[in-house]
């Protein structure tokens, strides 16, 4: 089975290149998802994740992160947690606990520090005047402005699939609210035997979905990982709509067992980017047209 990365959104491409020389060197899937998460998270030209993250309506960065090993069912995950550089980290040592391997707030924090793991001021001067604008903004128009996207990338390595994902989650949101990214099912799911799906977007309507066990689940069935993402989004959507409720922004990234991928959205035709790369694709940005239609499935 050929080796493959996706990620979601073009942010991801740097990271999954150097995952990518990473699985050639021999490196595994976990060192991989980490490796591709790290350089994201420590660019704070990505106001979405990690270091210049965007901050809660107090102007705190408050981050959620999460690691799911598909061959050994290893799942760890932080939530809200303050100062940690590198949240994956966090989530990826976590996940190697059986019990309390998914730690919010001081909990996550002290862990990371009994762990040895840097801490540092997560909120640049570039997050704070964004911040202080939406406070401004906001005054007229409220709600004006919610930033947001999640690092999701999902590496398969031989028979090996692991997923990760980092995110300081909706800007200007609530203190102590947390997003899908980190809640197994919902932000991510792996199961190296099927496929591993990873979502980002509204959280609040991904965790309602459950949409990464749904979509894998699809998988376990028989579908490719493209008709998985494409069939769990359609019917979340359609089920929520029966019931008067209007879902926001939700996109998903899948790779199957089988060597397929795929990605769906409700995103309008080439607003949702997501980077993919195999033994016959070099790392690139791909989109989708068409609703739900993946235009590069295989
Ligand atoms: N899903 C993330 C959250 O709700 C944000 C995103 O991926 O856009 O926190």
């Amino acid at each position: 089975m050929s080796n493959a990365i996706i990620a979601a959104w073009n942010m991801s491409l740097e990271g999954v290149k150097a995952a990518c020389e990473l699985l050639k060197n021999g490196g595994e899937a976990p060192e991989a998802v980490k490796k591709a998460v790290n350089l994201v998270e420590d660019n704070p030209g990505f106001s979405s994740v990690g270091y210049g993250g965007l901050p809660n309506r107090l102007g705190e960065v408050e981050l959620d992160a999460a690691y799911m090993d598909g061959s050994t069912g290893y799942y760890g995950g932080i939530l809200g947690a303050k100062g940690i550089a590198n949240p994956i980290d966090a989530a990826i040592k976590l996940s190697k606990r059986h019990l309390n391997c998914l730690l919010s707030g001081a909990g996550a924090e002290q862990f990371a520090r009994i762990e040895g793991l840097a801490f540092k001021n997560m909120l640049t001067a570039e997050s704070k005047k964004k911040w202080e604008e939406a406070l401004e903004k906001e005054k007229t128009s409220p709600g004006a402005y919610r930033g947001h996207d999640t690092v999701c990338v999902i590496v398969r390595k031989d028979k090996h699939i692991a997923a990760g994902v980092s995110t300081s989650g909706l800007f200007m949101k609530e203190p102590g609210r947390i997003g899908d990214s980190p809640i197994v099912g919902a932000g991510l799911y792996a199961d190296s035997a099927i496929g591993a799906v990873s979502a980002t977007g509204h959280g609040e309507d991904i965790i309602r979905g459950c949409l990464s066990y749904e979509a894998v689940r699809l998988m376990e069935q028989g579908r490719s990982a493209q008709e998985a993402c494409k069939t769990a989004l359609a019917a979340h959507i359609a089920r929520m709509k029966s019931k008067g409720f209007a879902i926001k922004d939700v996109s998903l990234v899948a790779l199957g067992a089988d060597g397929s991928f795929g990605a769906a959205t409700n995103l309008k035709d080439g607003e949702f980017t997501f980077v993919y790369a195999d033994e016959t694709h070099p790392p690139a940005v791909w989109t989708i047209s068409g609703g739900v239609q993946h235009i590069a499935a295989r």
